[in-house]
């Protein structure tokens, strides 16, 4: 049996090491924080990602945990809608598409680690510095809080260490400093009453301004009868640093919404009254050219950086770690199943990496404000047909590998709301 290492007890690291023990692989992870806290805000797991979840066991926790995603509608700068979508099995897809806070998941998953791997397979506070390898193995370095340094080896070395990845620094020396984009990300969250039926997601702004993005991501959170609401404003300010944990606040972002009137939710309370608020700019990595030397191989974020739009993220990672598991299961030689893995899942990411430098279906917003000189309009049709919409949101759910149901048999998939699909609108 192969004797793995992997780095990083993020999602990625933690749902490779589950799927590593379904093939019957006992593997060890080195996190370099002392203690895992249930960092970060919400993120929105896909159909495809909650499909992972369920085959890794753990759907109906995970459920306990989330929010089912109902509706996704889209308002412009004003407040009026330009188009809305069903989430999920509502859409008629198989598994559902579910909103939950990121640090909750981890935990989940770390759970499951220590219940089916054993503590003793977790070593935390050993940070990785550098790598070396022969033909039989990988000698890791690791730095311990207090200091002190140590070797370990294993066959074959799988790093998911995240966006600022050490191992992907030192397999790709040539890459040059990642680029700002000029955008950053203000995110939060919000205790408050549930909006509309608790189940929508929220995409609403003038993206020439600003852009924003608001979803529940607990219903009764610790039954205090008001939902977990998470937040994403994206404004162009100087650059600041790549952390998850920065800290910011909305004096900056406010007086931005103005001029949106949802009746239902009032957008600058939320940004007010967020229970914290961390900064987080979008950084361009260039995708890489390969993801494998020797016996060591990348995995999530460090992989493939992805601006942190639309969950693509965390859910990519749950693709990489079934198939790095599978190949490994297949050839004997590491090396050979990680080039199979890299074969598999670079191409494909790579170009979801892309395209979440553009603006995915959230173009509609900017086309709308196109047309419109940013001003209100009389009637979206004449604006922006539905079928225009739906074609721009069926290309970029194909390219994500979730092809709409029923869209290539002509049935309707976009709709507004003022049409008879939605039940209940508070
Ligand atoms: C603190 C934090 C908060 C986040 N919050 C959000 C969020 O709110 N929304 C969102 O969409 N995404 C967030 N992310 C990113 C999201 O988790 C990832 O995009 C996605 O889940 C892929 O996960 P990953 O495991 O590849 O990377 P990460 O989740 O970044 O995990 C990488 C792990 O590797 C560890 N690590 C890093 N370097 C080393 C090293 N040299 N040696 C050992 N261990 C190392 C890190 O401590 C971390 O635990 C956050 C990430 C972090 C670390």
């Amino acid at each position: 049996m192969t004797d793995i290492a992997i780095i990083g007890a993020g999602p990625g690291g933690l749902v490779t090491a589950l799927r590593l023990h379904q093939q019957g692989i006992r593997p060890t992870i080195y996190e370099s924080v002392p203690e895992l806290k249930p960092l970060g805000v919400g993120v929105d797991i896909k159909v495809y990602g909650t499909r992972e979840i369920e085959e890794l066991g753990l759907l109906e926790e995970f459920r306990a945990m989330s929010v089912d995603a109902k509706d996704s509608i889209f308002f412009n700068h004003h407040g009026q809608e330009i188009y809305a979508e069903k989430c999920g099995v509502h859409m008629g897809y198989l598994h559902e598409q579910r909103f939950v806070h990121r640090g909750y998941l981890q935990m989940m998953f770390y759970r499951a680690v220590l219940q089916r791997i054993g503590a003793d397979r977790v070593v935390l506070g050993a940070k990785v510095t550098r790598y070396e390898q022969d033909a039989d193995g990988v000698t890791l370095h690791l730095e311990h809080r207090d200091g002190a340094t140590e070797t370990v080896r294993h066959d074959a070395v799988i790093a998911a260490d995240g966006i600022k990845s050490a191992v992907r620094r030192q397999m790709h020396p040539e890459l040059s400093e990642p680029e700002y984009s000029g955008i950053t990300m203000y995110r939060g969250t919000t205790l408050r009453e549930p909006f509309r039926d608790g189940h929508t997601i929220l995409h609403i702004g003038n993206p020439h301004i600003s852009s924003m993005i608001v979803y529940p991501i607990a219903n009764d959170f610790e039954g205090t009868g008001k939902d977990l609401v998470n937040w994403v404003v994206e404004y162009e300010r100087p650059e600041t640093v790549e952390d998850w944990n920065a800290i910011g606040t909305v004096d900056d972002i406010v007086p931005l919404y103005d001029s949106v009137d949802i009746p239902f939710l009032d957008v600058q309370e939320l940004m007010r009254e967020a229970r914290e608020v961390y900064l987080f700019p979008l950084i361009r990595h260039d995708p890489l050219d390969t993801w494998v030397d020797g016996r060591v191989v990348l995995l999530g974020d460090a992989a493939h950086a992805m601006y942190p739009r639309g969950g693509n993220g965390v859910c990519q990672a749950f693709l990489d770690a079934r198939v790095v598991a599978e190949k490994l299961g297949e050839f004997a030689d590491p090396h050979e199943a990680f080039l199979a893995y890299d074969d598999a899942r670079r191409g494909p990411v790579n170009r979801i990496v892309q395209s979440m430098r553009g603006e995915g279906y959230e173009v509609i917003r900017r086309i709308v404000a196109d047309r419109t000189d940013g001003a209100p309009f009389t009637d979206i049709e004449d604006v922006l047909p539905l079928a225009e919409a739906d074609e721009i949101f069926s290309g970029y759910h194909a390219l994500v590998g979730q092809p709409r149901p029923g869209f290539d048999a002509g049935e309707a998939t976009g709709f507004r709301t003022w049409n008879d699909k939605i039940s209940s609108v508070s």
